[in-house]
């Protein structure tokens, strides 16, 4: 039997992108219903077991993968509190420059560092953004450290939500202390003790539209009647859900430009311990070659998924993982201007990606940028995910800045699926305006990954619950909450969108 219920809004997803908009309409008076179409976890789900819980809270048991010149693999995390429930917990606000750009090429000239200021200080209160301590960051950053200092690279230890931390190196893998502040553990229950009512277990089949708007939801086993409809599925699953239903369609561009931040990681093995299991994996950043998208945030983890991630096979393989606590290891993303696209191919998402050549050259430089990194920092040996050049020794570069590369050369990962319904004020350029409204549509609004309109250059988090916090201020029609004074540090990036 079909169960139904009267609310004002209906959120589809509890993501980055869903929770803060749920939590905002139901303290602000709403009645709200939150739909997930995967379990609920708690603290206690959380064994710390990478192969355990890859399997149990990533969609697709973490196997989602683009397809194109080179197969990127993209975790998606599913259940309450979507990607960040397995996100490293960083936070950035958007640069100004990407703010600016976003002006000029998409009209967007609402999304300004001023208006977005407030916005941005209240996800930062309530997610608990603070910046990470040098002694909570391990040895696997004090090495980076050592050799960005030595070559005169900027960098710092970065801003993230967690209260608490004890430094136990599975940020990924569900945090099993509650100290990462996910949206499962903060928006989603403020929002509950709000008054809203959340599904689990529930996936959203389509939206009704009477008259050219939006009526109600249509659930497994559920159907909500409510005016206002927030679509937050993620910026793969977004686009999908729409297209089906012939939503979103009018300026071509859903399911379109999608920027994915693509990545990857280098290892060098030291003579000191550093044992990437004891402290915040994702603790420092080096932002020296921003201007050229290229970024480096540490990216380590506890020997299981060690085991899954490092190259070679046979008795290489068992060789490095016997030195594990002497390997170290950072990742690099690149801003792209590669785009894919997304769409339904026999019930299931496709999602089609190439990496120019642009963005491949891009990769190659991070990756020497690197291996010279760790040379500076002292390091034995240097691994690269670059095929035909996987081991450096004695310092040596030029067999890497010799080796022509391909995109299938490189191991690749990303992390920051954006775009796919993109904001633009021109409703024949974008799929929702600077208010995340669906163009030509009443009553239906997309608060997720999917609409931000470029690569940022760094995690989007914080920008995606910045924005969906924005979009609850609107439908409650409440004053901009300048109470929110900016917090942070000016200094540090997150305080300088
Ligand atoms: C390993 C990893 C590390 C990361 N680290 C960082 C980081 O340190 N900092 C950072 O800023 N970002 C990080 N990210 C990215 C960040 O977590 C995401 O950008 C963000 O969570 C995206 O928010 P979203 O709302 O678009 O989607 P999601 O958070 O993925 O939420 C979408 C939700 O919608 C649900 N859903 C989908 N379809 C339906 C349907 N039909 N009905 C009901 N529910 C549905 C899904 O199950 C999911 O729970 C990381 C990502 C990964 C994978
Ligand atoms: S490092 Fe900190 S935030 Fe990450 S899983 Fe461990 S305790 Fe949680």
């Amino acid at each position: 039997m079909t169960e139904r219920l009267r609310a004002d809004a209906c959120v589809i997803g509890t993501g980055a992108g869903g929770a803060p908009v749920a939590k905002e309409l139901a303290e602000g008076g709403m009645s709200v219903v939150m739909l997930e179409e995967g379990p609920g976890f708690t603290t206690d789900d959380f064994d710390a077991r990478p192969r355990n819980m890859i399997s149990r809270i990533y969609r697709d048991a973490g196997q989602v993968t683009t397809v194109g010149n080179v197969p990127i693999v993209l975790p998606l995390g599913r259940g309450v509190g979507g990607t960040t429930m397995i996100n490293s917990g960083t936070c950035f606000r958007t640069p100004a420059r990407v703010l600016e750009m976003w002006s000029e090429r998409f009209g967007l000239d609402e999304l300004n560092p001023g208006e977005l200021d407030p916005y941005y200080s209240r996800v930062e209160r309530e997610i608990g953004v603070s910046q990470v301590t040098p002694e909570l960051a391990g040895n696997n950053a004090a090495v980076v450290k050592r050799g960005a200092d030595a070559l005169g690279w900027h960098g710092d230890y970065l801003f993230r939500n967690a209260r608490g931390c004890v430094g136990s190196g599975v940020c990924a893998f569900g945090c099993p202390t509650s100290a990462k502040q996910h949206m499962g553990l903060t928006y989603v229950p403020r929002a509950v003790a709000a008054g809203a009512t959340l599904r689990t277990d529930t996936k959203a089949r389509r939206i009704v539209m009477r008259g050219g708007r939006a009526r109600g939801v249509e659930a497994d086993g559920l159907s909500v009647d409510c005016d206002h409809v927030v679509v937050a599925c993620g910026s793969i699953y977004t686009p999908l859900f729409l297209r089906r239903q012939g939503l979103g369609l009018d300026s071509g561009e859903l399911g379109r430009n999608l920027a994915i931040h693509p990545a990857t990681g280098v290892r060098a093995l030291f003579a000191e311990e550093i044992d990437m299991a004891r402290g915040v994996p994702q603790s420092y950043y080096i932002d020296e070659f921003a201007g050229e998208g290229i970024m480096f945030e540490g990216a380590a983890g506890p020997p299981d998924y060690a085991a899954m991630s490092f190259p070679f096979a046979g008795e290489r393989h068992r060789e490095l993982m016997l030195r594990y606590k002497n390997i170290a290891q950072f990742g690099l993303m690149v801003s792209d201007s590669s785009r894919g696209f997304v769409r339904e191919r026999f019930g299931h998402a496709e999602i089609r990606y190439d990496l120019n050549a642009e963005d491949t050259a891009r990769f190659k430089r991070g990756v020497e940028l690197l291996a010279e990194l760790y040379w500076a920092a002292g390091a034995e040996v240097v691994y690269t995910p670059v095929e035909g050049v996987d081991e450096l020794r004695d310092g040596e570069l030029e067999p890497l800045r010799r080796r022509r590369v391909r995109p299938r050369d490189f191991t690749l990962m990303a992390f920051h699926p954006l775009g796919t319904a993109r904001a633009d004020a021109r409703p024949d350029r974008g799929v929702v305006d600077a208010g995340l409204r669906l163009h030509g549509c009443q009553g239906v609004y997309v608060a997720d990954g999917s609409v931000v309109p470029s690569s940022l250059g760094v995690n989007p988090q914080l920008t995606i619950m910045a924005l969906s916090t924005r979009l609850g201020y609107s439908l409650l029609g409440k004053d901009v909450p300048l109470e929110e004074a900016s917090r942070l540090r000016p200094g540090g990036l997150a305080g300088t969108a």
